[in-house]
């Protein structure tokens, strides 16, 4: 259980980040969400996992784009209980098309969001980590931190780093108590890979369905999506005191698509 602890997940107002921020708060933990959205949306976000918890789930509309806005963040999370416990940096977006025709701004901004900001707000909540001689940072990485796809180029950059720099602090705060892993999904059907499918089917020239079924589960072995729940689960075990032990780890859940 984590109760009393306080977890910051990035992009939880969507997907995976939100499936984690529910998994989180039903183990007890304080949450903090972070993302876009429409405001009324967002409170009812807010209200459904505050429904039969005593935990507090707060909102900071951070974008991480902007490393100013990221220390808001950080100190906004940290401030709310007096400690950041959990730091979950799931925020990322995505864009399909050829390196010729990458445009550059697409490709600054993913690797700003997929990759800086996770050296942004881990720099930060640290040091408030190590005041509690407790810490959890998961980094969402991805299948494409371990293999790469075509037309995938700022993605696959910022993923492959993103798991570079999660062995890297690993290894700084390994004797504190404080474990980096970075998960490597495979494909889940959130809002992310939704709005793939016509992108990708224009890259390639084919058709929505071959998109799904040859491009997305084609090199997934077990031929179905990742499941929300799955990496939220896992992302509980990685918080739970069983897995001190597992850190600076890339850890695919991806249907055996990696194995190949
Ligand atoms: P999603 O689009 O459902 O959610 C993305 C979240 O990030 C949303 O809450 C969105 O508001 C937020 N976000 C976007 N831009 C932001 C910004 N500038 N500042 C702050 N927040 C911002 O996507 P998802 O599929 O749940 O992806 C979550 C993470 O999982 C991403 O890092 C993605 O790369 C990774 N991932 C996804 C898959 C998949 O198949 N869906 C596979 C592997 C890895």
């Amino acid at each position: 259980m984590l109760t009393g602890k306080v977890a910051l997940i990035t992009g939880s107002t969507s997907g995976i980040g939100l499936g984690i921020a529910k998994k989180l708060s039903s183990q007890g933990a304080h949450i903090i969400l972070n993302g876009m959205g429409e405001k009324t949306a967002i409170q009812a976000l807010q209200a459904s996992l505050q429904k039969d918890c005593n935990n507090s789930v707060l909102f900071h509309p951070a974008d991480l784009t902007d490393p100013n806005q990221i220390e808001e963040l950080i100190h906004f999370s940290a401030n709310a209980h007096g400690r950041l416990d959990i730091l979950v940096n799931n925020a990322g977006i995505q864009h399909v098309a050829p390196v010729c025709d990458f445009p550059i701004e697409k490709w600054q901004k993913i690797i700003d969001l997929n990759l800086s900001a996770a050296f942004y707000t881990a720099r930060l909540a640290i040091p408030f980590m190590r005041e509690k001689k407790w810490g959890r940072i998961i980094n969402m990485a991805s299948a494409h931190a371990l293999v790469a796809s075509p037309f995938k180029s700022a993605y696959v950059a910022s993923k492959h780093a993103l798991a570079g720099l999660s062995k890297v602090i690993a290894l700084e705060v390994a004797e504190e108590n404080i474990t980096c892993n970075a998960i490597c999904p495979g494909y889940v059907h959130t809002p992310l890979v939704d709005q793939q499918i016509d992108d990708t089917a224009k890259a390639r020239g084919i058709s929505r369905e071959s998109v799904i079924k040859d491009v997305m589960l084609g090199p997934q072995a077990t031929k179905k999506f990742v499941t929300i729940e799955e990496i939220a689960s896992f992302a509980s075990f990685l918080c739970s005191d069983a897995a001190d032990s597992i850190t600076g780890a890339l850890l695919p859940i991806d249907g055996a698509w990696t194995s190949h």
